[in-house]
Formats: structure tokens, C-alpha cells, sequence
């Protein structure tokens, strides 16, 4: 059984006993979480994941637009995900009408961390569509929460791991300088990691994914931080990846062109080329035994 799940069964009894735990106070746009979570009877696992990114520095398609920043649309748990908003909010509609994605679909948004490039598109998209929950961390900047709450979101600060929704959990915050939280997916092929830029280090996080879960981690996906790293330091975190056992990669966003070769070389068929337009689902995801 997961780890996650004894926590959370361990988190179920305690807001039995004492009446329900609300996450962040009324004041602060808190809502009560005790109902998701306590309805994680069983396992849950994915039978259908789609990703597909709808911003990214990175091409994938000539129809897309790029520019430097992050945004992914995830479908298959059981609330439709935006992760992260990239940087320019126009840009970022555009593109996801040219992947046939309604901004009302979304149902939750999930914010990796501040920095404009993934949170730039939030205004635009939120005066399209508000009735989401948006998850962000507690560390985010007072203002940035008024104004997200000012659109009538449910916001959802998150400090400790926690999961969710029934097949959708983070890391957690994570890091000091810039904190960062990951997004994790329990699929039938393993869990499923996206990172933002994953400041607080892609081994770290992943590490942290693998104690949480203790399941086999399919892919890693998103901005890997390696845009300005020495050929020595990405063969490092390739290694450590392997030792995790992690089957699939697929860096984009800060991850940088030399990491991407790289991590194409050494990864070979589990190297997944990405860019604004790519679609990826489970069947992608194959185990390689
Ligand atoms: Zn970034
Ligand atoms: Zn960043």
C-alpha cells in the first residue's frame, strides 16, 4: 500500500476525531479538504493520462506559437489540470484553442512555482475562466493570492505533500531559494512527475517523489534546470534518474539543449522529444522490460 495513502487514511481519522481540518483559514480562502480526501478507499490508478503542452520555449508542432515559459494541459485524473499558465496569457489561449482545449474544461490549476514564466498567463486565462481550484504555494506573495481570490478561485496554498484528488498529488513545497512544488500522477504504467523549472534540483524532487509513493516513476517531464549546467553535472543527474528508475524522459522549457541531447543519448527510446504541441499518453509510456 502507499505511503500516501496510510497518511492520508492516518489524516481521514484525525479530521474524524476532530471534526474536519480546513486547509488555510477562511480568512485566507482556505477550503475544507476533509471530503477529497477522505473518499481514497482504494489505490487509484490511471487507465488514461493525456498531456499536452500548450506553452513551451520548445516546438513540437508549426502550428503552435512559442515563447519562453511552461504551461501543460493534463486530462485523465479526476479533475482536468492546467499545470502552470506559461508566460503570456493571449499566447497561451490562442494555443490551446489550436488543441481544441475549452478554458472551461479546466478545473484545477496548478501553480509550480511564482516565476512570471509560469504564472504570467494566469490574469488572462482567469478572466476567461474562474470557477477552478488553484492550487499554489503558502511561500507565494500575499498580493498574488488577493488577486487570484479577487477572481473568485478556491485557493488551495499547499506546504506538506498531500494529495489532491483521487489519482493527483505534489511534492509538496520544496527548496529554499525558490520553492517548488511537483505535480505526481498514479497511472497503470507508474507515476507520472511534472516539474516547472525544478529549482530546488530534478534529483531532489524526484527523490522525494519516490519516497512519497514507493511506486515505479514512468516518466519525469517539464523544465529540468539544466539550461546553464556543465556537461559533468546533467551526466550526474542522467545517473541518479537511472538509479531512481526512472523509464522515460522528457525535458523541455529551462532544461537546455545540451541536457536534451544528452538525456536523448543516454536514454535513447525513453527520451520523449517535447515542445508546445506535444501530446503524450500512457501508451507513450510502454514498460521496457
Ligand atoms: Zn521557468
Ligand atoms: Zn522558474
Amino acid at each position: 500500500m502507499l505511503k500516501a495513502h496510510r497518511i492520508n487514511w492516518a489524516v481521514t481519522i484525525v479530521m474524524v476525531i476532530l471534526g474536519g481540518i480546513v486547509v488555510g483559514s477562511p480568512e485566507q480562502g482556505g477550503v475544507d479538504v476533509g471530503e477529497k480526501d477522505s473518499s481514497q478507499a482504494e489505490t487509484p490508478v490511471l487507465k488514461e493520462l493525456t498531456i499536452r503542452i500548450v506553452q513551451d520555449n520548445y516546438r513540437c508542432s508549426d502550428a503552435m506559437e512559442t515563447a519562453w515559459g511552461f504551461a501543460a494541459y493534463v486530462t485523465g485524473p479526476e479533475q482536468r489540470i492546467l499545470f502552470d499558465t506559461g508566460s503570456n496569457g493571449a499566447l497561451l489561449l490562442r494555443n490551446m484553442t489550436r488543441l481544441n482545449i475549452e478554458p472551461d474544461a479546466v478545473e484545477t490549476i496548478f501553480l509550480s512555482h511564482v516565476h512570471a514564466d509560469h504564472t504570467g498567463g494566469l490574469v488572462a486565462f482567469l478572466q476567461q475562466h474562474a470557477d477552478v481550484d488553484l492550487y499554489c504555494l503558502k511561500s507565494f506573495p500575499a498580493r498574488f493570492k488577493e488577486v487570484a481570490r479577487g477572481y473568485g478561485v478556491r485557493l488551495l496554498e499547499v506546504e506538506q505533500p498531500r494529495q489532491m484528488c483521487r489519482d493527483m498529488f505534489t511534492t509538496g513545497s520544496m527548496g529554499r531559494k525558490v520553492c517548488e512544488q511537483a505535480l505526481v500522477l498514479h497511472t497503470e504504467v507508474g507515476l507520472v512527475v511534472v516539474t516547472g523549472c525544478a529549482h530546488p534540483g530534478l534529483v531532489k524532487m524526484v527523490e522525494r517523489v519516490k519516497a512519497l509513493h514507493e511506486q515505479d516513476i514512468a516518466l519525469v517531464m517539464g523544465g529540468f534546470h539544466l539550461g546553464w549546467a556543465k556537461p559533468g553535472e546533467i551526466e550526474r543527474v542522467i545517473q541518479a534518474l537511472d538509479r531512481l528508475g526512472v523509464r522515460y524522459v522528457a525535458p523541455t522549457h529551462c532544461s537546455g539543449d545540451r541536457a536534451r541531447k544528452l538525456f536523448g543519448q543516454r536514454f535513447g527510446s525513453r527520451y520523449i522529444e517535447v515542445g508546445v504541441g506535444k501530446v503524450i499518453t500512457l501508451a507513450d509510456l510502454k514498460r521496457v522490460d
